[in-house]
């Protein structure tokens, strides 16, 4: 099929506007004016008050109609349910100076409800939090990883459970970044590391916990943490470095979920004619073998200043060999890099950068930024909260 087969006309209708109001795609940016069916309009001005109190804060009503684009009765009639179902507050009036009844704010009621979020992507431990809704991380805890051979399934509902129990207000769900490949169904796939095949982790812990669960992979859940907490653009790759190296993808503010689940592995894409490192998979060159945290922590152990800034930048260059197609492909503005930062942040991230500049469309990409997250060590623990916050609210 050429090109001109599937390029549409002027005159093509546009594509049916998304009928489910809460979808798990960011939406970062209030949508004014989108086409919904009526049914779902309700809702999807729900969302859009909750959106625009999230990202911009507390705010008079009237402030809140001219934002919104939606009427004054409209957002009063919201306002009042949306404070008795505990997610906004009045928060008082603002200090004016001209003489007239002085407007009442509204802003959510960050404390009125708790979300728990888990990362099991550690090598030896399982984090959890309780967090508010404005991401706030207000409980953190870890346990050790039972092994892949032991009560794994037994060992994250119970540490859920003590989450959900222990939180202060009631719990807007549950959300979990798991290692591995993870089904929009919250069924993880495969992760070895948890030893887990084809599992229904999201219904499991829905079952035992009586409340809103969501899985996805843990790089998929950090992509987001970086989105609505760290200022990330529309299109954008995060890479984690671990044990294992993994990436979550947003293209157009949306997640990139792959036809099995599995984009953004690109931890055994071969980055080599050379030869290299043997991988744990088996073949040698593999990203993963380049630039893990076990792979890079052995080939520094002794190296002096010189020869540890050469194993870092060749390291960079592997990976910017890798996401150089990633880039082009999907005209991506930033990679952003997770973990630690005395291994990723200089020159792994300059030799990186660097090579992705040489490798790519000069006049496209020669503004490609290559940056440490800020997110830090939680970046899991927030970005599932995200999922949370998009799946029941319609926030991100
Ligand atoms: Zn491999």
């Amino acid at each position: 099929m050429s090109a001109s087969e599937v390029r549409r006309g002027p005159s093509s209708p546009e594509p049916a506007p998304a009928a489910v109001p809460y979808a798990l795609a960011p939406l970062r940016h209030p949508r004014h004016g989108a086409k919904v069916l009526p049914e779902h309009a309700r809702a999807h001005n729900r969302a859009l008050v909750l959106q625009t109190l999230f990202h911009r804060g507390a705010m008079s009503r009237a402030d809140l109609s001219r934002e919104t684009g939606l009427t004054r009765v409209t957002i009063s009639d919201l306002i009042a349910e949306l404070i008795a179902d505990g997610f906004v507050a009045e928060k008082g009036v603002r200090e004016v100076s001209r003489p007239g009844k002085p407007a009442m704010l509204v802003d959510l009621d960050h404390s009125g409800h708790r979300i728990v979020t888990l990362d099991l992507s550690g090598p030896d431990t399982f984090a959890g939090g309780i967090l508010t809704l404005d991401g706030t991380i207000v409980v953190r805890r870890e346990i050790p990883h039972p092994g892949a051979d032991g009560d794994v399934v037994g060992t994250i509902v119970a540490f859920a459970a003590d989450l959900v129990r222990d939180s202060h207000a009631p719990v807007l769900g549950v959300g979990v970044g798991s290692p591995g490949v993870v089904d929009d169904a919250g069924v993880v796939l495969t992760a070895p590391n948890l030893g887990l095949t084809g599992f229904d982790l999201e219904g499991t812990l829905r079952r035992a916990l009586g409340v809103p669960v969501v899985v996805a992979n843990d790089a998929n859940a950090a992509v987001l943490a970086e989105y609505t907490f760290g200022g990330a653009g529309d299109d954008v790759i995060l890479v984690k470095v671990g044990r294992g190296v993994g990436s979550g993808l947003l293209s157009g503010g949306r997640p990139m979920v792959g036809s099995r689940f599995a984009a953004g592995e690109i931890g055994h894409v071969t980055v080599a004619t050379d030869g290299g490192p043997l991988c744990s998979c088996g073949k040698v060159g593999c990203l993963e073998a380049w630039i893990s945290v076990p792979s890079l922590t052995a080939r520094l152990a002794g190296a002096d200043d010189d020869a540890r800034t050469g194993v870092l930048r060749d390291a960079g260059e592997r990976l910017g060999i890798a996401l150089a197609p990633v880039v082009g492909a999907l005209d991506l503005s930033e990679v952003v890099l997770s973990g630690p930062a005395d291994l990723l942040d200089g020159p792994l991230a300059v030799s990186a950068a660097d090579t992705l500049r040489t490798r790519t469309l000069a006049k496209v990409h020669e503004g490609i930024r290559v940056r440490m997250t800020e997110q830090g060590q939680d970046i899991v623990l927030r970005g599932a909260a995200v999922m949370v916050l998009s799946g029941q609210l319609g926030v991100s």
